[in-house]
């Protein structure tokens, strides 16, 4: 049978088996790949059904998933990838009288818990991708989170297969049925009206029967037990609860298509409580104590991620945020008011202090300080993973879990263990539940390595067995915990696992080889491909990286953060797609996949790829909101640049690349340049030429550049200090009165103010396509023409953001061993830093009056927009920034045609452009990048002001 044709035929879902997207679903976020068979993406329940249809008939296996950032290997297989997230994604109902909501298995967690707000509810467990998870996923994993805490605490328990009320399910050989608790009257209904309903509750009656003493003596009743499937539900006293039996088993016995979830009360105010500890055992030790308030969460973490997180720039340095301790306690408290939480948590803090706690406790009250120590909490994996001068570190013993009170003495024993094997991990996790997170240095990417992997997670095992504990407490058993549950559960219960799974899944089709009769936990790493793909030469250094381009790649830890459909830079692409292709993850997993030469085959030149990375604006979102700094700016750059290598670009390549040249030589003769472009049928002609979109305007020239009218200007007297205002392509040609009031406002800061002795380009534009042999010329042009001032130190003023970041990120990368390189990428600023840091004393002008902020993206994540946000409130500005994200033109690219100038406008109208639209007519829309100035005035036609106009302006008095 052609399985793909079939699919297309039988399904109204999207069917993908092409390289790039067997590529795309190779791995989660594990340390597992196995490139699937093909992936489907069902619009609904009858779509999933009929796939497990056709594959049954095919002899194909199925993995159903959601956002696949699993931990442990249960989302990736050899097997036909259902993906639920794309379209099956809707939060069905929430009925508040019942509090229960009804929802598809793609809806996002974040989604449900939106629309359960109104009513005073949410949804209990809460992982850190709550923003992206899916709740099918969720199920699937039984997952938890930091309010698992408050979940048990209103009800039945913490995981998520305790806020299960029914599902709609169907089984590896298709028998669609809603399961849920069931009397012994309709279990035995059910079993009596016989077909195959009745076959799989008499099975699952009689393994019930036939286990139950074994169960209830071997099962640890802690409240994070994930291993194993969830067989204490079929009990007489848990109801027989058949969906919550099915919660946890990772995609292997059935495909859920539909849930009803319970849902509890939110409570209306939260206050934080941090209490600080000799050391993290210590501070476990007082979690019995501390759950006696009854807390909404209880999270610990110890000295080495504070360090971590304080490296990566998360933590301010002696920011003297958290109380003093080497190992802390965040401990949450609701209330129906701000009072009532906050006095809970001053009753324990209070408690705190005495001897027998031995603690310093702090009470948060300010918003901000509250949302920086989560944030610590919150980004552990990613500070963890790609620490900055420290080993790598990986998932394996992520997630183990023991009774609460004996959670001190496990982590004593549990870094006794890594000592004796020489490895290091932070400790971190949901203390209130006794679960532990932590990565570790493994060495996977070596036998021998591997070999001492596996010792040591048999020692772990045994370990967390001891104390009555369980292998996974959050991320289930895949592959990476498979092969030790008979060490937990015995060779008996394990056997009980094999029969449940085959009393839905009879003929193994369901994502085999996972949890039951599972691979073994050292087959199918994906280290092991990277190992043997050799390190190309780059044209970037990738220092961080140990110089090495494939270990760039694995810095992507596949948590999903840039999949979140809203809020932050990263990922623009993603969020107006939808496309895994277009998420930074994606895109990360097809250079690595290429590399390893396996699904995509034809190197730099790979289609495919080109094909992910022709949508990425370049933006860097990634560089800064991705938790493990993926940057993949910078990874496509390379990529262009070797797929290009001796062939012939697309004409927009050489329109925009080389704008530099383009705008010097219209510069001799302005008004015939604006003829061409400004009219609309040369216009139209030059468009053409230029690969730009008919719906673009080209962006008029300057009648007289601003270097020819800055040079006959009266200079300020030679006394002073200078400042080098560099006149970027766009300013310089396009923007003069951008760079003429900026050099009025470096005058007024007290500086004289030069220019370059010559017209320099940082050459921006030439990495969007890739030019990076240009691009170097154009930088060694900026070094020699520059050297004499950058070796006296002068501060180099860049007024365009991404022409800034160029000098502060890409030049040290293009030039690692050059120290003039150094030196001009430490002493470029943009205008609001170099006033903040090198003017202190400057007072910027009042002007009481409401503006839009829109940051540009490379400023946001290589320079900040801090400092200039602080300007402008201190001139009494009442600014709006916006969470806007890319404006989406993103140098030339939303000049583009088609696809580009599409998603482009798309990016825009997501919050900045309809914010603009909606603003007053008096409001003052800010924005410095050129890029971001010309979206907003072609799509609004609204005027954009330059931080350097503001400042100017103001002085003058002459905004009105
Ligand atoms: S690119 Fe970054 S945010 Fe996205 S999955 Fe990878 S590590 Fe996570
Ligand atoms: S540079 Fe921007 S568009 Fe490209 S992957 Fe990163 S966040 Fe996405």
């Amino acid at each position: 049978m052609d399985l793909e044709a079939e699919l297309r035929r039988r399904t109204r879902g999207e069917v993908r088996f092409d390289a790039k997207h067997r590529a795309l679903y190779s791995t989660d976020s594990s340390n597992y790949r196995q490139v699937p068979i093909g992936v489907v993406l069902p619009r609904d329940a009858a779509d999933v059904v009929e796939t497990l249809a056709v594959c049954r008939e095919a002899g194909a296996p199925v993995l159903s998933r959601g956002a696949g950032t699993s931990l442990a290997g249960q989302c990736c297989n050899v097997a036909v990838v259902l993906d639920c997230s794309r379209h099956f994604n809707r939060v069905l109902e929430v009925d508040p009288a019942r509090r229960i909501a009804r929802v598809e298995p793609g809806a996002i967690l974040d989604d449900l818990r939106r629309a359960a707000q109104p009513h005073g509810l949410t949804f209990g467990p809460d992982p850190a991708t709550h923003e992206y998870c899916t709740l099918g996923g969720m199920i699937g994993n039984d997952s938890c989170g930091v309010h698992s805490v408050m979940a048990a605490f209103e009800g039945e328990g913490a995981k998520t297969a305790d806020q299960i009320v029914e599902l709609d399910v169907v089984t590896g050989d298709g028998i669609r049925m809603k399961v849920g608790r069931t009397s012994e009257e309709e279990l035995a209904r059910i079993v009596a009206e016989g077909g195959r309903p009745g076959e799989i509750y008499a099975a699952l009656a009689k393994l019930r029967d036939e286990y139950a003493e074994r169960i209830r003596a071997r099962f640890p009743n802690i409240p994070r037990r994930v291993s194993g499937f969830n067989l204490p539900y079929l009990l007489p006293e848990n109801g027989f609860h058949v969906a919550r039996a099915l919660a946890g088993s990772e995609g292997t016995c059935v495909t859920v298509l539909e849930a009803t979830l319970r849902l509890i009360p939110n409570p209306k105010a939260r206050t934080l409580l941090v209490a600080g500890f000799d050391d993290v055992a210590a501070a476990a030790d007082a979690v019995p104590r501390v759950l006696e308030h009854r807390p909404i969460g209880l999270e610990g973490f110890d000295d080495r991620l504070v360090e971590d997180a304080t490296a990566i720039g998360i933590l301010p340095a002696g920011s003297g945020l958290l109380p003093r301790g080497r190992g802390w306690l965040l401990i949450e408290f609701g209330g129906e008011s701000r009072e009532e939480s906050e006095a809970k948590a001053r009753r324990l803090a209070s408690e705190m202090a005495s001897p027998a706690m031995g603690a310093v406790a702090k009470v948060f009250t300010d918003a901000t300080e509250t949302w920086l120590v989560w944030r610590v909490r919150e980004s552990a994996l990613g500070a963890t993973a790609h620490a900055p001068g420290k080993p790598l570190t990986w998932e394996g013993w992520e997630d183990s879990a023991v009774p609460p009170e004996k959670l001190g003495a496990y982590l004593r024993d549990l870094r006794r263990l890594y000592e004796k094997h020489r490895y290091e991990g932070d400790f971190y996790g949901h203390f209130g539940q006794g679960c532990l997170h932590t990565r570790i240095n493994f060495d996977l990417e070596t036998k021998e390595g591997v070999a001492k992997v596996r010792r040591f997670l048999d020692e772990a095992a045994d370990l967390v067995v001891s104390y009555g504990g369980s292998l996974s407490g959050e991320h289930g058993d895949g592959q990476a915990r498979a092969e030790l549950l008979p060490k937990m559960y015995g060779p008996e219960l394990v056997e009980a696992f094999r029969r449940f799974k085959r009393i839905w899944d009879p003929e193994g089709r369901l994502n085999p080889g996972k949890v039951v009769d599972a691979y073994a936990i050292t087959e199918n790493l994906r280290q092991a491909v990277s190992r043997t793909a050799a390190p190309p030469e780059t044209e970037f250094e990738y220092r961080e990286d140990g110089g090495n381009f494939p270990r760039a790649l694995l810095r992507c830890v596949g948590v999903g953060k840039c999949r979140r459909p809203s809020g932050g830079t990263m990922c623009p692409s993603w969020m107006v797609t939808g496309e895994e292709e277009h998420s930074t993850r994606g895109r990360a997993r097809l250079l690595f996949e290429m590399l390893a030469g396996e699904t995509i085959t034809a190197g730099w030149r790979s289609r495919e790829v080109y094909e992910a990375l022709d949508l990425c604006l370049a933006c860097k979102g990634c560089k800064s909101d991705c938790p493990v700094g993926v940057d993949m700016a910078t990874y496509k750059a390379e990529f262009l640049s070797h797929y290009w290598r001796r062939r012939l670009r697309p004409r927009s390549a050489y329109a925009f690349g080389l704008i530099a040249w383009w705008a010097r030589a219209a510069s001799a003769a302005p008004r015939l340049a604006n003829f061409l472009t400004q009219t609309p049928g040369p216009a139209s002609l030059a468009r053409l030429a230029a690969g730009m979109d008919p719906r673009r305007k080209i962006p008029r020239l300057a009648g007289t550049p601003f270097r020819s009218s800055f040079e006959s200007r009266v200079p300020s007297p030679e006394s002073r200090p200078v400042a080098l205002l560099f006149p970027d392509t766009f300013n310089n040609f396009f923007r003069p009165a951008t760079a003429h009031a900026a050099a009025r406002v470096l005058e007024s800061a007290g500086y004289r103010v030069g220019i370059p002795r010559r017209l320099l380009c940082c050459g921006r534009p030439l990495y969007d396509y890739g030019m990076l042999g240009l691009a170097r010329k154009f930088l060694r042009r900026v070094l020699e023409g520059l050297r004499e001032e950058i070796r006296t130190g002068m501060p180099v003023v860049v007024l365009e953001p991404s022409c800034a970041a160029v000098f502060r990120d890409e030049l040290p990368g293009l030039f690692p061993n050059d120290p003039d390189a150094a030196r001009l990428s430490a002493q470029t600023f943009v205008l609001s830093e170099f006033l903040a840091k090198r003017a202190p004393g400057y007072r910027p002008p009042p002007l009481p009056r409401k503006a839009i902020f829109q940051g540009h993206c490379h400023q946001r994540a290589i320079m900040k927009t801090t400092d200039e946000e602080e300007i402008l409130r201190r001139m009494g500005i009442e600014v709006a920034v916006l969470d806007s994200g890319c404006c989406g033109m993103a140098g030339a690219f939303g000049f583009e045609k088609g696809e580009h100038y599409d998603v482009s406008m798309r990016c825009g109208e997501r919050v900045l452009l309809p914010e603009v639209r909606r603003a007053a007519r008096d409001t003052l829309i800010i924005a410095d990048g050129f890029s971001c100035r010309e979206q907003i005035e072609q799509a609004t036609g609204r005027e954009t002001l330059h931080l350097a106009e503001v400042l100017e302006t103001a002085q003058r008095g002459s905004i009105t």
